[in-house]
Formats: C-alpha cells, structure tokens, sequence
C-alpha cells in the first residue's frame, strides 16, 4: 500500500520531528494545566495552528457516568512568605509547587498547621512532588523536603489565589475522514502543568501525528483526543456512547520522551489486531522493547477497557508512568526529554498505523472469552454493576475502608478493586481474577465483599 519511494520521503521529512516535537514542548510547558481551566484552553487553541481541532466544553455539574464534570478551577499566584517577606515557596517559579484544585486562602498560620498542607518526597529531597486533589477539597504546596527540613517554628502568611466556579471541562477531538467509518483512536490527555514525559510527550506526539496523516489517503478514520485525563475520557465515553462501536484499534499516547525502551501495554483482552500490530512493530524494529499484559490503573485505558466497553485500547510508550523516578515530579521536566526518543516513537506510531492500514482486509477470528463452568461458592463470579468507565470510588467512601497498619496493605487492596471491579463482567471468577492480577486471595475476598457492600457487584 505504501510505496517505497514514499518511505523515503517521509525519512526525509520527518529527520527533524525530534527537534520539531521538543520545540513545542518548549512552548507548552509553561502553562499551568489541570483537569479544567484556563491552561487547558490555550494548550488546545496553540494545537489549533496546526491542526482543525474541534473545541468542546462540557458544563460544570453534567452527569457522565457514575461521575459529575467538576467546578472549574483557576489560579494565578500562590506563595508561602516567612516572617522576613521572603517568598519560600513561590508559584510563580514552578506551578507543580501547588496542590492542583486547591482552595482559595489567605491566611497567618504556625508551623504546625502548615505542615498538615505541605506535601515532599522524603526519598527523593531535591525535587518537588506533583499533587493533585480533585475531588476532595483541600488546600496545599508541595516542595523540595531539603526545603521543607529548614523551616523554623515560625509563623507564615499563605496566600493561594485560586478560583472554583460553575463552568466546563474543555477537551479537543480531530477526525481523520478515512474511507471507512471504522476508526482507529489516538486518546491523550492534556491536564497535567509543567510535566514532559508524563504529559506533553502524549499530545505533542498526537498533534504531530495527526498533522502527518490528515494528508493522507486512508482506509480507516482516525480519532484524536485531547482530553483531561479520567473525568474527560468518562466525559467523551459518556457523549458518545453510541459511536463506540466504530473504533476498531486504539492507543493512548502517553510517556513518550524518556530515553527508556519502548513498551507496550496490551488490551484488555490481549488479542486484538492492535495488539498483534504493535507486536510486530516492535519486533521489526531491531531494539529491546517490552510488552506488558493489560492492568487496571495506569491512564485513559482504565476507561476504555472497562467491562461496559472492553475496546481494543492498549498504549504505546517508552517507560510507563511511575516506573520512572522523574514521575510526577519536577524532574519530569525539559531536560528529562530525548530528541531521538520522541522521534523514535513518532515513526513508531506511523509505523503503527500503516500497518493497520495494511491489514484491514484480513480478518481474524477473535477469541472468545471462555465461559465459567466453575461457580462454586469459594470461587464466585461477580458482575460489575458500574461496567461503564470506573465508578467514582471517592465518593462511596470506599478508601475510608481500606488501608491496613501498612502502606502496602492498601495498595494492594486498592489493587485488588481495581483487579475486580475491570475482570467482573459476569464470566471470570474470582480465582481467574487472582491468576490474572497475581493477588491474594484472601485480599480479593475481603474486597469483593466491601464492593458487594457498596453496590457495586452482584454475584452472578
Ligand atoms: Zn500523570
């Protein structure tokens, strides 16, 4: 399909993505992102130079799911001064420096009370932590725990001007008309600040991707969103329920830059074409890479491969999110960005969908999940009563009942609903659910009894 003469073209063409890639990165960073507002908004309009985005803003208040799109939240400045009107944290120098979705305050408070708010990484002194708190309202800064460690028993003025208020989740979404309507799906997400790797690899890979093939004559249609991540893939789910059916292969474009090999997160089933496609890319490419099988946290796949959906949405990128130490901190910045990796992982993408491109005629038999025959009591089979997108568990208060002595205990609880409440679609069992996740048993139990609690399963 895709001559020879063509691939070296675009050899050419595409010598200099890297560099192309890290400028706007460059351009991007500043911004001070969350999952609505104000950042997210000119993050879209600067995409728009380049490509036909479309812009949609979903109010305040609407019901997506078993989820509400949030206040929008807004800010401009947020210190913390000592007694000498020294600004010891500033927002204004790193806006990673605030707790995301905190809360308007202007205040004098002691140490103690300080302290409650300010959020470090004990293991790591020199940088600042990323936080976020959403859906709890909350105030706080985070910064570098050396700082934190000079802090006398003083009083400090805090002073957070941030803005909540009745407005909309923002998210861009561009179609590729293919000849077809069955569609292939590039889900990013747009919503963290001043974060390279874990964030704007994703949608600065994305928005180059799509500027590569809207000049292009394609089979299949090809969807791009930009989304916040979470509440703006349940919020696109929720808006476009019906159109699901159409996307045949998808990935999200996260952790694109790091100088890591790639890696593949399968689908939630593992065998879909994308997942055989990727594969090959992979092996083709000569280099080591990885491919994992399919979890339940990680980023927007959690929504598309919920039980109510299962769509064939795996992702592609080079060291996923938190299995780098530069996560979610102000390490993730510029420096931690490679060229020849964002470069790699664009052709990578390319190569991706060509091949897509090559192979939809061929049809192959999808396997069918075996059917349960053992539903004895020691091994229930639940159903997720919630199969679309995750149920919001803040809400149901369902982390006030987990936690043990340790902080591992729940993890892996936390693990263990996530484990359930993806595999309970009414045929896997508890024990299949164990095999797959690795888990305790006794932990999947307990939980499974607390989610039964909370309405979330019924026993099959
Ligand atoms: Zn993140």
């Amino acid at each position: 399909m895709y001559k020879n003469s063509r691939d070296t073209t675009d050899i050419l063409e595409l010598r200099t993505i890297g560099n192309d890639m890290y400028e706007l990165m460059e351009r991007l960073y500043p911004i001070t992102r969350s999952i609505t507002g104000k950042g997210v908004r000119k993050t879209l309009k600067i995409f728009q130079d380049s490509i036909d985005l479309q812009i949609h803003e979903v109010p305040t208040g609407t019901k997506v799911f078993d989820w509400t799109v949030p206040e929008e939240w807004n800010i401009d400045d947020a210190y913390i001064m000592n007694k000498n009107g020294e600004k010891i944290v500033d927002f204004k120098k790193s806006n990673i420096h605030i707790l995301q979705y905190s809360e308007k305050i202007e205040k004098k408070i002691g140490l103690e009370e300080l302290k409650k708010h300010i959020f470090t990484l004990p293991e790591q002194p020199d940088t600042i932590p990323y936080r976020t708190s959403f859906y709890n309202k909350n105030w706080g800064f985070c910064m570098k725990h050396k700082e934190f460690l000079k802090l006398d028993d003083d009083e400090y003025a805090v002073n957070i001007s941030s803005e909540h208020k009745d407005g909309s989740l923002t998210y861009g979404e561009f179609l590729i008309k293919g000849e077809s309507t069955d569609e292939i799906l590039i889900s990013t997400y747009v919503c963290h600040p001043s974060l390279c790797n874990d964030n704007l690899s994703g949608p600065v890979l994305s928005l180059f991707l799509a500027k590569y093939f809207s000049k292009q004559k394609l089979h299949y249609s090809i969807r791009f969103l930009f989304i916040p991540e979470t509440i703006g893939a349940i919020t696109w789910l929720a808006r476009n329920e019906d159109n699901v059916k159409n996307i045949k292969h998808g990935l999200v474009a996260t952790c694109l830059g790091d100088s890591g090999n790639l890696t593949y997160k399968k689908t939630r089933d593992g065998d879909n074409i994308i997942d055989k496609i990727v594969e090959e890319v992979l092996i083709e490419s000569g280099k080591p890479y990885k491919i994992m099988d399919f979890w339940p946290s990680g980023s927007d796949e959690r929504q598309y491969c919920s039980p109510g959906f299962n769509l064939p949405v795996g992702s592609l990128m080079r060291t996923p999110y938190d299995m780098f130490d530069e996560y979610h901190t102000s390490e993730d910045n510029l420096s931690f960005m490679n060229k020849e990796s964002l470069r790699d992982s664009f052709l990578k993408y390319i190569a991706v969908i060509k091949k897509l491109e090559d192979y939809f005629l061929v049809d192959i038999p999808k396997r069918k999940i075996p059917e349960n025959k053992n539903s004895a009591n020691n091994n229930p089979v639940f159903k997720n009563l919630i199969p679309k997108c995750e149920p919001q568990l803040g809400k149901r208060r369902i982390y006030d009942e987990i936690g043990g002595i340790k902080k591992q205990d729940s993890l892996e609880q936390k693990k263990a609903i996530q484990w359930i409440l993806n595999l309970s679609d009414g045929k896997n069992s508890l024990r299949d659910i164990q095999a797959r996740s690795g888990l305790n048993y006794d932990i999947l139990l307990d939980m499974s009894e607390l989610l039964l609690k909370k309405q979330l399963l019924s026993v099959v």
